[in-house]
């Protein structure tokens, strides 16, 4: 079998944990197994260097930040190698360059394009446990990129399709993905099994236990993924095309502390103006959520829309530059805000989900601010001090007797 093992940041933070990881994948690799191995950065390695980059300059240059990133993976692909060298087994650390990971020119929030795949396989056949960097990719101007936060899972899915693998197993600090953050929730339960679809809304929703686009291309090449625990045996969670789960009208409960509101004040009421606002935004790649508009005084509206903390600076200044063209009075950016989301494929025929949900919210006094819906999904926006609270009592009502 040929299997591609990710191990995130806390999995490997420090020798112990390396050791712990490298006797794991030891295994494997005695078993029989071809073993492909991705690493993320030691524990919180990427938010110190990029505390270091903006101490430095906090206007630093994107390029920059996404070169010195990229140490962060290679310190531990390099420490893994030594780990298993030292156990007697035959290893190879290699990075994005020398692996051959194209990716799209965008510094920080980079897709992959194309995965070389020669290098790995022949270091498989000659009997290497190959150890790969995690988050890192390589543009057309033969620079390094990162692929966003959380990125590495999104790099073990992309080698297992690539390479065809038999299975891919991501190994984190819980046993597997929960019906909401256990961290938030003390009686969220793991899941035996969740669909791509919705693992990718939870994901996308705020789940940090899977990189949103990991789980895309899972779904675009029917990789089979498995969530588990690097520090455990406990069984982990299958991530697949069809689950059994059957009438779950809600699979799970999703946060994101990091989403801003930006409401634009005072816009003219005339067709076209919503259209160029967004066009505006989705030209650089702005993503938007949530979005509202309403009437305002003397025939204007108003139009308020959630982004990501990542994009907000980005999109406060293009709303800016084009302030008076888009014909808006005035922009407002709101930090203290929160998304929770409902998951769960069964909405899509079943009534009252929603209202359900609100009815939670009412029970414990929390305002909603913004609704935004899809067919698998219900989103509101609410104060950020509200979120233990309002998580708690949706998590409730919809998964626990
Ligand atoms: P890694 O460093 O292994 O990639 P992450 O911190 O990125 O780990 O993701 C794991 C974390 O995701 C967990 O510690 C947990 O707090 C959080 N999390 C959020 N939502 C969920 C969920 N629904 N199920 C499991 N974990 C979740
Ligand atoms: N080290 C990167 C991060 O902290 C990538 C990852 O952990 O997946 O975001
Ligand atoms: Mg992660």
């Amino acid at each position: 079998m040929l299997i591609v093992k990710k191990f995130g940041g806390s999995s490997v933070a420090n020798k112990e944990r390396i050791e712990n990881v490298a006797r794991r994948v030891a295994e494997d690799y005695k078993n029989g197994n071809k073993v492909v191995v991705v690493l993320s950065a030691m524990g919180d390695t990427t938010d110190e260097l990029l505390e270091k980059a903006y101490e430095i300059n906090p206007d630093a240059p994107k390029r920059e930040i996404d070169m010195l990133l990229a140490c962060g993976e290679q310190t531990s692909v390099a420490l893994m190698a030594m780990a298993l060298s030292k156990m007697g087994l035959p290893a190879i650390s290699l990075n994005a360059f020398q692996v051959a990971m194209h990716t799209t020119s965008k510094y920080g929030n980079a897709r992959f394009k194309r995965i070389d795949s020669e290098r790995i396989t022949n270091e498989l056949e000659s009997g290497k446990i190959v150890i790969v960097t995690g988050f890192q990719g390589v543009n057309k101007y033969d620079d390094i990129t990162t692929l966003g936060r959380g990125g590495s899972d999104t790099t073990a899915v992309a080698l297992a399709a690539a390479l065809r693998a038999d299975a891919c197993e991501i190994y984190t600090d819980v046993e597997g993905v929960y019906t909401a953050d256990p961290r938030m929730v003390d009686k969220a339960h793991k899941m035996k099994e969740i669909s791509y679809d919705e693992m990718l809304e939870l994901a996308t929703l705020g789940a940090k236990v899977l990189h949103n686009r990991s789980v895309e291309l899972a779904k675009k090449y029917g990789v089979q993924l498995v969530v588990r625990s690097s520090l455990t045996e406990a069984e982990g969670t299958i991530v697949k095309e069809v689950t059994k789960v059957e009438g779950m009208l809600v699979s799970g409960v999703a946060v994101d502390k990091e989403a801003v509101r930006i409401a634009l004040v005072g816009v003219e009421n005339k067709p076209g103006i919503a259209f160029k606002i967004f066009d505006l935004l989705a030209k650089h790649n702005v993503n938007v959520d949530v979005i509202l508009q309403s009437i305002g005084r003397d025939d204007t509206k108003d139009i308020s829309f959630t982004v990501d903390q990542t994009q907000a600076k980005e999109a406060m200044a293009l709303l800016r530059e084009n302030q008076e063209r888009l014909t808006i009075q005035k922009i407002e950016e709101e930090v203290n805000v929160a998304k929770l989301s409902v998951v769960g494929a069964g909405m899509q025929t079943h009534a009252g989900v929603a209202a359900k949900m609100f009815e939670a919210l009412y029970d414990v006094g929390v305002n909603i601010r913004m609704i935004a819906t899809s067919e698998i999904r219900i989103t509101v926006l609410i104060d950020l001090e509200d979120v233990q609270v309002a998580t708690k009592a949706v998590h409730a009502k919809f998964l626990e007797d």
